[in-house]
């Protein structure tokens, strides 16, 4: 059983019974899930979380739905690995990597798709949906496929083909849309008016959010049952990002884990940085952008939690830095070089925007810092085709000597 009492609006703190709605009837706030966290207290422990699933139900206690075998195909529990090359090129001593790039369909979505998809079982939905920006869309399809569930997936036209074809598999019904994604989560919005779906980051958007808290548990447990001094994230929605700082604080108020000193920075690319350009010019207020990044998961203008970001950005003392659009596949060949790790452009980000932390001073090489790498490289390999030289011989051994002298030369 869950331990919600209620959804409450963020703004005004008015309280609606749990059901599928996302926005206050009376400011038009975002809402969010309410915990009792008192009987949550109660009943969890170390033992308890660790004795469960090798996924992230083994913190179902903190989520808004029950496990449902049904619609599970295994989301979180994703290593966390002590980085080593990465570490010692950016002179830190101990950095830690999340690979959320190895969940079911390759990227940290399926955990937010999960925790959606168990919730609108639960409240009677036999359809899902989505607006996406790609990593999404393959989550939201293949938990319809597993389910047997009918869904609809909303992307922009021009994703790269990887991600496209890594959620049309699965057999939904795909519709591309000429435009960007905020053009995208607005027909969204108007659609989830019309039809009885559950759009599961627009109607049932508050447990989708919650399904990113696991990512703050997951690392805390990881850790031995300790929070990080810095979390390094990549944001679009911003939602993750609040969510994992969220997280963190929730095992702290149960009792799981020590007081939280974890500064939470988020790292967005030149083409799509709204939350960041918020945060350097010290205003709280989102100007919305133009999308237009390489790092196509981030590429929201408009980001639906961006302030709620720079809330936790000032909460936890932390910050947000930009990634320049010339260094998201810089940063993605770094982490595969030096870690064995192939991410996405959002993980080209968050590489370089740990880089640029480091040489701001913001963290210092002593303390202990996660780097949460979201999404898997082999879904967007045209973004590396320019920064990999493979050679190309005829196959006799003069050729191949041949080459090899020349490219070590
Ligand atoms: C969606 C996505 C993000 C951003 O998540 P938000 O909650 O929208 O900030 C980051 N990385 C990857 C790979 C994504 O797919
Ligand atoms: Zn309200």
């Amino acid at each position: 059983m869950s331990y919600v009492s209620s959804m409450r609006c963020k703004e005004c703190s008015r309280e609606y019974p749990v059901g599928a709605f996302n926005v206050c009837d009376f400011c038009f706030g975002p809402l969010e899930v309410v915990y009792d966290y008192d009987a949550i207290a109660e009943v969890t422990s170390r033992e308890r979380i660790m004795s469960g699933p090798n996924s992230l139900w083994r913190y179902a206690d903190f989520l808004p739905a029950d496990y449902n075998p049904d619609v599970d195909i295994n989301a979180g529990f994703t290593p966390l690995i002590r980085s080593k090359g990465l570490a010692e090129h950016l002179g830190l001593n101990e950095l830690w990597i999340k690979n959320d790039s190895v969940n079911p369909s390759y990227s940290f979505k399926d955990r937010v798709v999960a925790v959606a998809t168990a919730k609108a079982l639960e409240l009677g939905f036999d359809t899902i949906a989505c607006a996406s920006t790609g990593n999404l869309a393959c989550a939201v399809a293949a938990h319809a496929a597993r389910g047997g569930l009918k869904s609809y997936v909303f992307i922009p036209s021009d994703l790269e083909t990887g991600k496209v074809l890594g959620a049309a598999i699965y057999g939904p019904t795909m519709i591309a849309i000429d435009g960007t994604y905020d053009d995208v989560n607005r027909l969204c919005s108007e659609l989830a008016e019309e039809h009885p779906w559950a759009f599961v980051n627009i109607n049932v958007r508050p447990f989708y959010a919650d399904g990113s808290k696991t990512l703050g548990f997951e690392v805390a447990e990881q850790l031995g049952w300790r929070a990080p001094m810095h979390a390094v994230v990549p944001s679009a929605s911003g939602a993750m990002f609040t969510k994992i700082y969220q997280g963190l604080k929730e095992f702290e108020r149960t009792g799981l884990i020590d007081s939280v000193q974890t500064k939470m920075h988020s790292t967005q690319p030149r083409g799509c940085c709204p939350i960041a350009t918020a945060y350097e010019e010290g205003r709280f207020v989102i100007r919305p952008v133009k999308a237009s990044s390489l790092a196509t998961s981030l590429a929201i203008g408009n980001p639906a939690d961006g302030y709620y970001a720079l809330k936790t950005i000032e909460a936890s003392g932390g910050s947000a830095v930009i990634a320049e659009e010339h260094e998201v596949a810089l940063g993605v060949k770094l982490l595969a070089e030096t870690e064995g790790i192939f991410t996405e452009g959002a993980g080209g980000v968050a590489v370089m925007g740990l880089k640029h932390l480091v040489e701001l001073g913001r963290i210092q090489p002593d303390e202990s810092t996660v780097v949460y790498i979201t999404g898997n490289g082999l879904k967007t390999t045209e973004l590396v085709a320019d920064v990999v030289h493979p050679l190309h011989i005829e196959p006799t051994v003069e050729a191949f000597e041949q080459a090899i002298a020349a490219s070590t030369a």
